[in-house]
């Protein structure tokens, strides 16, 4: 921990692993896995693009209810019908473009994100060598950019890629860090950079980073009076007191 060190005094090798500390000992372990197995979490991180997770759990029930749960059965079911199936989760043509898309990859590369290989602890089945690797060859796929890809590595195969979403850069832009570049891979790099290459970790900073920006660093009038990173944030330093 910092103690009474100011954001002048701190570089961002220092900031990054301090806000995750300090995220950890206010809002404790997440524990957050997205989706039920390999399946539903990659289906859902493409269901998930532009929409929130409650329409994603609707699509996921149909194709539950059509016996439509794995990339074999995606892969035979006529796009329409599907389109028909993922209808709660918004863009639904283009959406099941997107997965039928992702079952023909499974189908032809499949080794490379064996199911049930992605939970912490389990070495991932016939995975290359390393996320970088990964993450590119899944950028390839139609429909899958980087947030999408990054969900992919990190929550399916297990391997360390840091997931960038609206919540991490609300955060990082408010504390006065955004990397020059916004770009996404450098917003990333912020987090790569500075901490070990550790997929548990990477989940656990990454739900961190949401809760916070839900619960307290929200959208409109964030809480920064009782923000535990207040003392780091030049934007919560800027709020009246009250706030
Ligand atoms: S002090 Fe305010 S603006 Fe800064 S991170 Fe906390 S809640 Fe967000």
């Amino acid at each position: 921990m910092s103690g009474a060190q100011t954001p002048a005094h701190l570089v961002p090798a220092q900031l990054v692993p301090e806000i995750y500390d300090r995220l950890l000992a206010h809002h404790g372990p997440q524990g957050w896995w997205p989706g039920d197995g390999p399946f539903e979490t990659i289906a859902g991180a493409i269901l998930t693009q532009n929409t929130a997770w409650t329409n994603v759990e609707k699509a996921l029930a149909n194709l539950r209810a059509a016996e439509a749960m794995s990339w074999p059965a995606i892969r035979a079911l006529p796009e329409e019908q599907l389109a028909l199936l993922v209808r709660p989760s918004g863009y639904f043509n283009a959406k099941a473009r997107k997965l039928k898309a992702f079952a023909a990859f499974m189908a032809e590369r499949g080794d490379v994100l064996a199911a049930g290989s992605g939970r912490p602890g389990g070495a991932p089945r016939g995975a290359p060598g390393s996320a970088k690797e990964l993450r590119a060859e899944l950028l390839g796929v139609h429909g899958i950019g980087p947030e999408t890809a990054d969900d992919i590595v990190l929550y399916a195969a297990g391997l360390p890629s840091f997931v960038i979403d609206s919540y991490t850069r609300r955060i990082v832009d408010r504390l006065g860090i955004a990397p020059d570049a916004h770009s996404y891979e450098a917003y990333q790099a912020l987090f790569e950079d500075h901490l070990p290459a550790d997929a548990p970790a990477y989940n656990e900073y990454h739900a961190l980073l949401d809760a916070h920006a839900k619960s307290v660093c929200t959208k409109r009038e964030p809480r920064c009076g009782a923000c535990v990173l207040l003392d780091l944030c030049p934007t919560g330093a800027q709020r009246p007191p009250a706030q």
